[in-house]
């Protein structure tokens, strides 16, 4: 029951019960003086779904560290209260990662209270339906971006692979090096997506094995920087074909957390792996990453790559990420 000076709130629940079984109940009885503690009150606009946001929905292991728990790792909208100096009533704002939807309560809501240290100021002229539409997934392309960068890299020194990329991540990836000028080849499972992947700007498209099926320590170098969201296999293979001074930019574990390689790229061709964690990623470079993606994510990615759905359906569109189903991005709407 809502008291006076509190507001009405709707989740999605998950609870977890004695046999470990996790149960994600709509709660629309919930008030703002449910949510956790927190500097700022946020009214959510938006959340999106990620592959992690499908592992907790569907209650497997690893993701949600304490129960009840209201999953979405990211989440966009606006400040109705605040006791922190830096953000006022109004403020657009968004968030993603610090273990929100993991151990703090998530976007799947129509509030948040979160720690202000965890809140982002959405750039000038991105809606929170834009900001969501990038979300996590592709804040992390634009930290493997930057990471390739910072690493020396430039088009001119070959081409880019991106894994995985009519994923989340990988749909981003393509999108920002294409527009960066990278010759992209897109490595996919799905090779019915090559218009799609075209339409982002990728130059070639490769299906799955052509990178997992390299089996040796080195193979011909093809690569000058790759974007990886697969880890295992897919990560050995294209360890091994990437080009002298190249860089790859781990991201995920689609395939697998495990990788089974050898060091030889590395001190035979100076190869490096870099590692990319966006979850506690520190405040001023999210602020960069967040303001490059307002300038430079073209907008084809927003017209071919991004799908909007009521939070109603996120059990099935859980089932789907899951299942490499789901084509980029997805918003979801409170
Ligand atoms: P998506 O599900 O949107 O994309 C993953 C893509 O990987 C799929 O679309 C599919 O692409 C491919 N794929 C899926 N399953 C397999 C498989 N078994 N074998 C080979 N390829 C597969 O997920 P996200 O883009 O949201 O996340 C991708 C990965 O990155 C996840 O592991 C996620 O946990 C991780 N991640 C890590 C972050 C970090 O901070 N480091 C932040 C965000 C995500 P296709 O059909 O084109 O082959």
């Amino acid at each position: 029951m809502t008291q006076p000076g509190e507001v009405a709130v709707r989740a999605l629940v998950l609870t977890q019960s004695e046999d470990k079984t996790v149960t994600a109940t709509f709660r629309d009885d919930l008030s703002t003086s449910d949510l956790p503690g927190g500097e700022v009150l946020v009214a959510v606009e938006a959340s999106s779904l990620n592959y992690k946001d499908g592992l907790a929905v569907l209650g497997k292991p690893g993701v949600v560290r304490k129960y009840p728990m209201v999953p979405g790792i990211d989440l966009a909208g606006s400040v109705l209260e605040s006791s922190d100096a830096r953000f006022a009533p109004g403020d657009p704002v968004l968030l993603t990662g610090w273990g929100v939807g993991e151990d703090h309560w998530g976007g799947y809501a129509t509030h948040a209270r979160v720690k202000a240290d965890w809140l982002t100021h959405r750039p000038q002229g991105m809606d929170a339906r834009k900001a969501m539409a990038l979300g996590t997934a592709g804040f992390t392309a634009m930290l493997a971006v930057m990471a390739l960068e910072d690493h020396g890299l430039t088009p001119e020194m070959g081409e880019a692979v991106v894994t995985g990329a009519s994923g989340g991540v990988g749909s981003v990836a393509v999108a920002l090096l294409a527009a960066k000028g990278w010759t992209v080849v897109a490595s996919t499972g799905r090779t019915q997506e090559e218009g799609y992947l075209k339409s982002l700007g990728a130059h070639e498209i490769v299906p799955r094995g052509f990178l997992s099926d390299l089996k040796r320590p080195l193979e011909k170098e093809r690569f000058a920087a790759g974007v990886d969201s697969l880890g295992g296999s897919t990560l050995a293979g294209l360890l091994a074909c990437t080009r002298r001074a190249g860089a790859v930019a781990a991201c995920g574990l689609a395939q697998s957390a495990e990788l089974h390689t050898s060091v030889m790229p590395f001190i035979l061709r100076g190869v490096s792996l870099l590692g990319i964690d966006s979850v506690m990623c520190p405040p001023e470079r999210r602020e960069a990453a967040w303001e490059r993606l307002n300038r430079e994510a073209p907008q084809v990615l927003f017209q071919e790559g991004v799908r909007e759905h009521p939070l109603s359906e996120v059990q099935a569109l859980a089932e789907r990420i899951l299942a490499g189903q789901v084509r980029g991005r997805t918003v979801i709407l409170p």
